[in-house]
């Protein structure tokens, strides 16, 4: 679906319109001090699933939420007294911490991929301190640009991009290249998940106490980084019928438990997909057997992610 999309001038006027747009679980890429970042309202699964389908994403991998100030920050995880010194020295800026998201959070599972945890941030960026102020909620944003294409620095980059396939950019001008959030993990022993803008050495020296490394055997690479989420049931896929002792995850006009889209819309497919996956875990069936889920547009990241979920447990 093409539509024209916005280009909206950092004002109060373009806050406030962007803002909209976003509460409408429409799409708007904003300015942040690392890239372009292609935001959506992290509580609406329709509009996250949205941002994966924009960037052709083959993964669902989990994304990085932006949020207003440090009290929203504590409505999200469990915050702790290491956070405090983190989110004190380093916020606003180019630090994301990880860490386990709180009972009610109300976000979309999406966002993690299903985990545990959740990586925040609070941007420096006026344009995107302005743009969280006036939507006053949780913003999911990675980068604006196609999957696999260079990360965008200007509104003309995220322009040539996306255009026709988001709602609005923000246009704040350049922004800093080449500069991604360093991420923490704060879920146990605080560790450096990625190295970016912030130095290791200064949050240690913040700390009092080195990062720990990030063991290399562990999953690091998003789409890896999903598969740390499997159902307890196993998976089978490709399911026409439902076998004794299965529950049936359904897509398309199928008699079924729960239909991720009885339309046969993949956004809507996307958006179900984390939530009904937990849903019919829940009911402690052996098996979740999924109809076959075409292999086109959002379809390959929702057929990624049930491969991993059916794939042989070590
Ligand atoms: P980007 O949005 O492109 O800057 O990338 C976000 C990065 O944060 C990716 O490398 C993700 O794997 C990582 N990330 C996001 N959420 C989590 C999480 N809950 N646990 C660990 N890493 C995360
Ligand atoms: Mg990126």
């Amino acid at each position: 679906m093409q539509n024209p999309t916005e280009m909206l001038h950092p004002d109060t006027p373009g806050f406030e319109r962007a803002a909209d747009i976003l509460r409408s679980g429409a799409l708007v890429a904003f300015p942040t001090e690392t890239v372009y970042g292609l935001g959506a309202d992290a509580r609406n699964d329709r509009a996250v699933a949205r941002i994966f389908e924009a960037k052709s994403r083959p993964h669902f991998n989990p994304l990085i939420v932006h949020l207003p100030s440090v009290d929203a920050a504590k409505k999200l995880v469990e915050w702790s007294d290491t956070a405090n010194i983190l989110a004190s020295a380093f916020w606003p800026g180019p630090l994301t911490l990880v860490m386990p998201l709180r009972q009610g959070h109300g976000l979309s599972p999406l966002v993690t991929a299903g985990l545990s945890t959740l990586a925040i941030r609070l941007p420096t960026h006026p344009v995107a301190q302005a743009l969280l102020a006036a939507f006053d909620g949780p913003i999911a944003a990675p980068s604006a640009n196609p999957s696999g294409q260079i990360s965008p620095t200007t509104a003309a980059h995220v322009s040539q991009g996306l255009t026709g396939l988001i709602d609005a950019i923000l246009d704040g001008g350049a922004c800093d290249v080449g500069l991604e959030s360093t991420i923490v993990g704060l879920a146990d022993t605080p560790t450096l998940l990625r190295p970016g803008g912030v130095p290791s050495e200064a949050i240690a020296q913040a700390l009092g106490a080195p990062l720990a490394d990030h063991d290399s055997d562990a999953l690091t690479a998003p789409g890896q980084m999903a598969s740390h989420y499997a159902p307890g049931a196993q998976v089978r896929l490709n399911a026409t019928s439902r076998h004794d002792g299965e529950v049936l995850l359904g897509f398309g006009p199928t008699e079924c438990d729960l239909n991720l889209s009885r339309a046969g819309d993949l956004v809507e497919a996307a958006a179900n997909l984390f939530g009904h996956l937990h849903a019919l875990d829940a009911l402690g069936a052996g098996t979740i057997a999924v109809s076959p889920i075409p292999e086109t547009g959002l379809g390959r990241a929702i057929n990624d992610r049930l491969r991993r979920a059916a794939a042989p447990r070590g």
